[in-house]
C-alpha cells in the first residue's frame, strides 16, 4: 500500500473528527470516530494484545488489561488503524498487518514523509556512493 496514501487516510480522519493532527490524540480520535465508549480494557479472549470487534454498527477496541500505557497507546492506533483501513475499502490485503502498522505510526505522529516537504524527490538527487566526494 502507498505510504502517501496511508498518511492521507490519518490526515482525513483527524479532519473528520475535527482533531489536530499534529497532536497524535490517538484515544480522542478514536473515541470521535467509533463513539464514546470505543475504548474497553478486557481479560482476553482474543488473540494478541488488543482486538477490534463488532456487533451491528458498534466497532469496539478490546484492548488487554495486562498492557502498559505504551502498548495500550500503540494497540488502539493499529486497531483504529483497521477500522480505517476496513472504512476505505484497503483491509483484506495480504500486507493488512503492515499497512495498520504503518497507518498506526502515522496516527501516533510518526509519518515517515512530510506533506509540503521542500525535499526534492528521489530522482533528481545523484546517488551518493560511498568514496565519491
Ligand atoms: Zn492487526
Amino acid at each position: 500500500m502507498d505510504i502517501a496514501a496511508l498518511e492521507g487516510i490519518a490526515a482525513h480522519a483527524y479532519a473528520t473528527a475535527g482533531l489536530d493532527a499534529t497532536k497524535g490524540h490517538v484515544p480522542r480520535l478514536a473515541r470521535a470516530l467509533l463513539g464514546p465508549c470505543a475504548i474497553v480494557r478486557g481479560s482476553r479472549p482474543f488473540v494478541g494484545p488488543a482486538a477490534l470487534t463488532r456487533d451491528g454498527d458498534v466497532w469496539t477496541i478490546v484492548i488487554a488489561r495486562a498492557l502498559t500505557p505504551a502498548q495500550a497507546l500503540d494497540a488502539v492506533a493499529h486497531e483504529l488503524a483497521h477500522w480505517l483501513l476496513i472504512r476505505h475499502g484497503l483491509a483484506g490485503s495480504d500486507n493488512e498487518e503492515q499497512a495498520a502498522d504503518y497507518l498506526a505510526a502515522a496516527l501516533l505522529g510518526a509519518p515517515i514523509t512530510r506533506r509540503g516537504s521542500s525535499c526534492p524527490p528521489p530522482n533528481s538527487a545523484k546517488a551518493a556512493r560511498p568514496g565519491e566526494p
